[in-house]
């Protein structure tokens, strides 16, 4: 296949920026990466001006929930999201048929997925959804992880959470159930993530020796000695930070950085209408459903500074998960522009945020094939106006996006999804 080369274009590799130069990349592949004075391309080359731009590895959501529609893969791509790690969906057969699907579509981001979850009997979310497998016990810990193993599950998934912020409280797992969770995973080779969303949860997942939380507590901030320990153990951290700031949209109806990416015409003109108007109006219903009075933002943004301080890693991720008849203002691809930038307004560099949404979630994850511009590793690629790495919001100045080395045409995803009266 013909190679294509990007020119004359400031390169984040997925860790820093290493200059100026030219990516090169043919049948899926990154071939060459030279930063300096390029040799001539080679005249079969499709020849790329990356001149006023920046190269980025395509980016990694850390967290999302795809439910079977492969259009939110489709728009995550249109935003340069080349990758989503699912954090739960069902059936079994339909997550393996989905991810078979994204492995082959070039209009589609790749996925990697949770498939079901570990949970209480009777506990959140099962209690909404009869036919979901729980965990009564330790003793079923292993039969559980090896059940999701046998139906492809890429990673396990467990719900510490006793549903407070859904209504009332529920049977939750306890320690020795989700330790046991965590052992039967680490036996099988597999990860496991936690949902905590409050301090007694996020207590009980770092206690259990799980690897990855998700979420952070609203009702106070992770303390340093939390952090310390959490560091200590090598645990990483995905905050869904633009989730938990539409959570507490009380604070401030209709306003802050998630909201307002459906007035940023660099996203907005990619939306379908009613996309656009569940990010401007839409309820979070996943995690925080009724806020309590305690609950407040800047909690989980000192949380992430604090963990940030501490050396824990942190992954972006933006709990996307709409559903048809479910308008929810995070949504796939575009939310995690407003999750990068809000990691910066928590302390990471606009540097840190770009690695949180590439390097380090492939290197978390084991997607050894992706997440760095270098020879060698997929061509997923976002080309980008400006520079992010000094204004995080350049991420959505997109001017190309390259899936495995296939362009994506954006043009026909505007024309196709956006109404002549979208910005
Ligand atoms: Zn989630």
């Amino acid at each position: 296949m013909q190679p294509t080369i990007i020119d004359s274009v400031r390169i984040f590799d997925g860790e820093s920026t290493t200059g100026h130069g030219s990516v090169e990349f043919a049948d899926g592949v990154i071939t060459r990466v030279t930063t300096g004075p390029a040799p001539g391309p080679p005249a079969s080359a499709q020849v790329v001006d990356g001149t006023g731009m920046t190269l980025l590895p395509g980016l990694i959501d850390a967290h999302t929930h795809v439910f079977g529609v492969p259009d939110n893969l489709r728009l995550a791509l249109a935003f340069g999201v080349t990758t989503e790690l699912d954090m739960f969906m069902g059936p079994p057969e339909a997550t393996r048929a989905l991810c078979d699907l994204a492995r082959d579509r070039d209009d589609l981001a790749d996925m990697r997925s949770a498939g079901l979850l570990a949970s209480a009997q009777g506990g959140y979310p099962g209690n909404a959804i009869p036919t979901l497998p729980t965990v009564a016990g330790p003793e079923e810990a292993d039969a559980f992880v090896a059940a999701r193993q046998a139906e492809g599950a890429h990673f396990i998934k467990i719900m510490v959470d006793d549903g407070a912020n859904h209504g009332p409280a529920l049977p939750a797992l306890g320690p020795a159930t989700v330790t046991a969770l965590v052992d039967a995973a680490r036996r099988r080779g597999l990860l496991t993530v936690a949902h905590a969303c409050a301090l007694w949860s996020a207590q009980l997942a770092l206690d259990s020796g799980v690897d990855f939380l998700t979420h952070l507590p609203l009702e106070a901030a992770l303390d340093q000695a939390f952090a310390d320990r959490a560091a200590a153990g090598g645990r990483a951290v995905i905050p869904t930070l633009a989730m938990l700031e539409v959570s507490t949209s009380h604070e401030s109806p209709g306003t802050g950085v998630a909201r307002s990416l459906a007035g940023d015409p660099r996203i907005a003109a990619f939306l379908p209408d009613d996309v656009r108007d569940a990010i401007a109006t839409g309820c979070e219903g996943l995690c925080v459903e009724h806020p309590l009075p305690e609950h407040h933002f800047e909690y989980a943004l000192s949380s992430v500074a604090r963990l940030h301080r501490a050396g824990v890693p942190l992954l972006a991720g933006t709990d996307a998960n709409q559903m048809p008849q479910h308008a929810c203002p995070i949504v796939h691809g575009a939310g995690l522009h407003a999750e990068l930038a809000l990691l910066v307004a928590a302390g990471l560099s606009p540097a840190q945020a770009l690695a949180a949404a590439t390097s380090v979630p492939a290197a978390h994850f084991g997607l050894d094939d992706r997440g760095l511009i270098a020879p060698g590793r997929r061509a997923d690629l976002l080309l980008v106006s400006g520079d992010p790495t000094t204004d995080i919001t350049a991420t959505r100045s997109i001017e190309a996006i390259w899936r495995g080395g296939v362009r994506f045409d954006r043009e026909a995803h505007r024309a196709h999804t956006a109404s002549p009266a979208a910005p």
